[in-house]
């Protein structure tokens, strides 16, 4: 589909809608960026039996596994964050996640001695890593690492340096929520305009557009996927402290950064963090930008390093 020099290609992987933005008619270059998300994705999924962080699983409490490179990177990053002081990132919450079941057939809040019993299994410490030997090892039977919340990050960030590699200079990758970016598109010098969403809004409804060139965008919500009962909305990100979903002020958090992969590490942390600490942690980060959208209708940026923002719901207050 060409809509003024751009062609855009999608596919459905990772249980997200993929879509590819180029600046000349490659549908070869489009199927190859497409399988080595798929190829990647069969490393990191917990969704599907075979995958080598399955493996990892399966052998907790018995043995370590020895995983490829790529894995053993993204496993040593998550972990590093893991055990960070006060991190609201854990890749252990696997058995937690497991049990909620959020975005999935047979979902339900469950008694809280079960939760408390999963907690006991979600001690990143407890997750040994072997450099010598390149191999994961999960101490107790039952534990289970889950890198949900960075594997698209990580895969975005793969596509873009794959991309590069082919002598394309601008283009972009949406990978559900991950956008990646190279370069500008053609005449538009403001960069890639990459639309806010409206948190529980249709799919076309928007906050507004935020503005970048060759930045990752990667948004985390509350409404991407949950259920409500009780009056109360049940998401997908937790607080590995109580093995509940995170309940604060915020309806969504994006960050904008280089790597995609810090960006979808930094909106989990952002969001246990919440509005003021988060804005004053970012004040000492030169590398990265972040947007926070609240409950009572307000959009909040931090200084804006990396990116514009253009408004545009009026019902939503805006501050800096
Ligand atoms: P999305 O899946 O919409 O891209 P995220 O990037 O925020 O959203 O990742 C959410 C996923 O991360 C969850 O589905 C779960 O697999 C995992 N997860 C949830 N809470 C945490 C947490 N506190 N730390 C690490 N991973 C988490
Ligand atoms: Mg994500
Ligand atoms: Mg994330």
């Amino acid at each position: 589909m060409s809509d003024a020099g751009v062609y855009s290609y999608s596919a459905v992987l990772m249980g997200s809608p993929i879509l590819l933005k180029l600046f000349e008619d490659n549908p070869t270059l489009a199927r190859q960026v497409f399988s080595l998300i798929k190829q990647q994705e069969n490393l990191f999924t917990v969704n599907r039996a075979a995958s080598e962080v399955m493996a990892i699983n399966h052998a907790a409490g018995r043995h370590p596994v020895v995983v490829s490179e790529a894995v053993w990177r993204l496993i040593s990053v998550a972990h590093a964050v893991s055990i960070l002081p006060d991190s609201t990132f854990n890749f252990a919450i696997g058995p937690v996640v497991k049990r909620w079941k959020i975005g999935f057939q047979g979902r339900s809040v469950p008694p809280a001695a079960e939760i408390a019993a999963l907690l006991r299994l979600t001690d990143p410490h407890q997750v040994v890593l072997d450099d010598a030997q390149r191999s994961v090892f999960l101490q107790q039977p039952g534990m289970e690492i889950d890198l949900g919340a960075i594997a698209k990050g990580y895969i975005a960030d793969v596509v873009q340096a794959f991309l590069r590699q082919q002598g394309v200079t601008q283009a972009l990758i949406n990978l559900g929520g991950n956008v990646q970016t190279l370069g500008s598109p053609p005449h538009e010098p403001q960069g890639w305009g990459i639309g806010l969403k409206k948190p529980f809004g249709r799919e076309d409804e928007l906050l507004g557009v935020l503005q970048v060139q060759g930045k990752s965008v990667v948004t985390s919500g509350i409404y991407e996927r949950y259920f409500e009962l009780d009056g109360r909305c049940w998401h997908h990100i937790f607080d590995p402290r109580s093995g509940y979903p995170l309940d604060n002020e915020l309806l969504s958090v994006t960050v904008i950064a280089d790597r995609s992969l810090d960006g979808d590490i930094y909106t989990t942390l952002l969001y246990g963090m919440g509005v003021e600490r988060g804005l004053a942690w970012l004040a000492d980060q030169a590398d990265l930008d972040a947007v926070f959208v609240t409950r009572d209708q307000q959009i909040i940026c931090s200084a804006p390093r990396h990116f514009r923002f253009q408004p545009l719901d009026a019902a939503w207050s805006l501050r800096y």
